[in-house]
């Protein structure tokens, strides 16, 4: 059994700022390094260069297979009775494009105004080389790491994560842990450090619909053969109504209510919806107006029409009758809806209102949420607030989607979302940046999360 007792932090926390010329010029190396999922450069290489790099820091390591790009798995589990914790991260990176936005070239890491800019440092290379980065200053001041840890960065998420389903359903045990913390992704707008707890899941559809074998004449053909258009139309009003419901059969069967705990944990997220409302033109939020906006991203469900394509709408008018129409679509998911439970309810609709249109399905993502009252939830609190000097504001759910289900759902372990980015990070864009500082602040939290883990839970065996 390792102990440490109480570990000095201030004393970790002065050997990170030593060395924060050292570190910088390390993550530069592994920025210059190009990793990019979407048509798979530089992916073979960077997987190396983790394993060597891990290796060294002194985590078992190594790449494994997928019938996609490879993921890097490293662990370290010296202290029995102490947690495992899960940190899960990505190693691929965006494509670039368009190059000629960027001020100084993607794969050469630039500092400007106290930022470094490359593609990748916040997304995802600056946040869970942070992590590793922990675990070297932990082993260097205290000859072993205070719990443990398991790391497993895979080589696909800025693709959808395709194989992440299909490899934790087979090797998921390899991975297993308490608790799985992930850095991805940035602090809130008002620059507070954020903990969530969970995220929406995301269903994408396409309707078709199909009338003559050809566009027409709406003169001579016009309300001959049926309107594509028109059958689209007629479908989507009977799938949500003025009122913003939806109004597909079960639809909102399975939506949980919001705790107490997380209502008044939304209730404390500085946003002002005057702001929001100036920033994009509009008057109103849509129905129902009075739902506040961290509700609405974190607790409900949507489905977002994303476009209505037919016949024409070009410059001018063009007295068409179209051939064929298509009507793309979105559901975000919350807790505990279900991806295939919702995609039947759907295709049952269509079956029922517009028997002859034809539903594509486009992918989905489960969501996932992990209890506030989650026995970790506290020591992630209280290590944030002791690297960060200020307590986290409390996320129930993030609007947007992750594989974070693959984690709760399929393996059950408890999900903890810990963003090191600035809000402005530009992930995704043109002159992706990071905080210098927000990088060495990482660091020290994951150190913060490591010892606080350690000290204040022992795990039953
Ligand atoms: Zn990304």
């Amino acid at each position: 059994m390792t102990s440490f007792g109480e570990v000095d932090l201030q004393r970790i926390f002065s050997y990170i700022d030593a060395r924060q010329d050292e570190y910088l010029t390390r993550l530069v190396d592994y920025l210059r390094r190009p990793s990019i999922s979407a048509y798979g450069e530089g992916i073979g290489e960077v997987a190396t260069y983790l394993e060597q790099l891990m290796t060294r820091i002194g985590l078992q390591t190594r790449v494994m297979p997928t019938a996609g790009w490879p993921m890097v798995v490293g662990e370290r589990l010296n202290c029995p009775g102490k947690p495992t914790l899960l940190f899960y991260g990505h190693y691929d990176v965006q494509p670039p494009d368009p190059l000629e936005a960027w001020i100084s070239p993607p794969f050469e890491p630039t500092i400007r105004d106290g930022r470094l800019y490359a593609r990748g440092v916040g997304d995802n290379k600056g946040q869970h080389f942070a992590h590793l980065l922990a675990m070297e200053a932990l082993l260097a001041c205290l000859g072993e790491l205070p719990c443990n840890v398991k790391i497993l960065l895979e080589g696909e998420e800025e693709i959808g994560s395709p194989q992440m389903p299909v490899v934790m359903r087979e090797h998921g045990h390899e991975v297993m842990a308490d608790l799985v913390v992930i850095s991805d992704g940035p602090v809130d707008v008002s620059g507070r450090s954020v903990l969530s707890f969970g995220v929406r899941g995301v269903l994408s559809f396409e309707l078709r619909a199909r009338g003559a074998n050809r566009d027409l004449h709406s003169g001579n053909w016009g309300e001959v053969p049926q309107n594509p258009l028109w059958t689209l139309v007629h479908l989507l009003a009977t799938m949500k109504n003025e009122r913003g419901e939806i109004t597909i059969d079960g639809f909102y069967d399975r939506v949980l209510p919001l705790t107490e705990e997380e209502r008044h944990a939304l209730a404390q997220l500085p946003l002002d919806e005057a702001a929001i409302k100036r920033d994009l033109g509009i008057q109103h939020f849509a129905q129902p107006r009075e739902r506040s906006v961290p509700e609405r991203l974190a607790a409900w469900p949507t489905l977002t029409l994303n476009g209505l394509h037919g016949g024409y709408a070009g410059p001018g008018s063009k007295t068409v009758l179209p051939g064929e129409a298509v009507a793309k679509c979105d559901i975000r998911l919350v807790e505990a809806q279900s991806a295939e439970d919702i995609f039947a309810r759907v295709q049952a609709h269509v079956r029922e209102y517009a028997p002859d249109v034809e539903i594509i399905y486009q992918g989905a993502m489960d969501p996932s949420k992990t209890p506030l009252d989650s026995p970790y939830a506290g020591p992630m609190r209280r290590a944030i607030s002791l690297a960060q000097g200020q307590d986290p504001l409390l996320v129930p759910a993030l609007g947007g989607s992750l594989p974070q289900y693959v984690f709760t759902k399929i393996l059950g372990m408890p999900v903890f979302g810990v963003p090191y980015a600035n809000a402005d990070e530009a992930n995704h864009a043109p002159n992706e940046n990071l905080e210098v500082w927000r990088f060495f602040q990482g660091i020290k939290t994951s150190v913060a999360i490591l010892t606080t883990l350690a000290e204040g839970i022992e795990v039953r065996d």
